[in-house]
């Protein structure tokens, strides 16, 4: 059996030297690779090393995340292009090693998107000038995956409507496009859908109040199912309250074994088809 957690961030656990102890944990749990998702101009590099020293086992993307998103935010965007490699002839696959020595590429530009939620509180003025500075950034970096042809990873919170519309407007394949930590209906999943987009599930389809989040899943079915941590964040029952980690990706696929009616290995399968897919990995 072999699981994908498509969507975790590394970077605690390089900087407290647990990194060789999780990826053991997240090996005897079955999870074979997993991504790094880049969230702004410091973990991008150190994601890219960490990749070159586990080839095929963990993977990264480069995207700046809505809540990373500051006045300068164009700076870090003019960063990101570089790591595909200015040499990449077009049409060349995306992910690919141009060479011996040659650092690998991201799989997926993001996580990038809008959220709501984590804007300053008590300032409406300043909230409202940081929503505008995400979504410049998120329209510049839309405009770079379409002109990249890569997988997006996108992070949306309190902003569902506004994403969409965005993307709709940017022009880019939806079939490349991932909804992560998809924690909206089924209605709006079958939107995403209906736009050949996809959602990808975390932890919380574990979750006691869950219920809405569990029927967007089953909704979707399982052409498109992909699982993910989100760690360190949004550890899956019966780890819930302490730090995620990729080995956890093997509940979150057995509540959706349930959900499905289908047995571990069946949804193992069947996510890692789909993940390696959609990321080209
Ligand atoms: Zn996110
Ligand atoms: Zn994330």
């Amino acid at each position: 059996m072999t699981l994908i957690d498509t969507h975790a961030h590394l970077e605690s656990y390089a900087r407290h030297g647990t990194l060789d102890a999780m990826l053991a944990r997240a090996r005897a749990a079955g999870v074979g690779a997993m991504i790094s998702i880049g969230t702004s101009p410091e973990d991008w590099a150190p994601y890219r090393d960490l990749a070159a020293a586990h080839p095929g086992v963990v993977h990264y993307s480069v995207g700046l995340h809505p809540c990373s998103v500051e006045k300068n935010w164009a700076e870090a965007v003019a960063q990101m292009a570089g790591f595909w490699g200015r040499a990449r002839p077009p049409g060349a696959p995306i992910g690919i090693a141009a060479g011996p020595g040659v650092p690998p590429c991201p799989v997926a530009l993001g996580e990038c998107g809008l959220d709501r939620f984590h804007l300053p509180k008590n300032d409406a003025a300043h909230a409202e000038e940081v929503f505008g500075w995400q979504r410049a950034a998120f329209s510049a970096q839309l405009a770079l995956a379409k002109e990249l042809g890569c997988p997006l990873v996108i992070h949306s919170r309190g902003a569902f409507r506004e994403t969409v519309e965005m993307i709709d407007a940017a022009g880019v394949d939806w079939a490349r496009v991932v909804f992560h930590c998809f924690s909206e209906g089924a209605s709006e999943i079958a939107e995403l859908n209906r736009r050949g987009g996809r959602g990808s599930f975390t932890g919380i389809i574990t979750y006691k109040n869950a219920d809405a989040v569990r029927a967007a899943m089953v909704g979707q079915g399982l052409a498109r199912l992909m699982v993910e941590t989100d760690a360190p964040w949004l550890a899956p029952v019966p780890h819930r309250g302490s730090p995620n980690e990729p080995a956890y990706v093997r509940h979150t696929a057995e509540t959706a074994a349930q959900l499905f009616g289908l047995g571990l290995d069946e949804i193992a399968a069947l996510t890692t088809v789909n993940a390696r897919a959609f990321f080209g990995i």
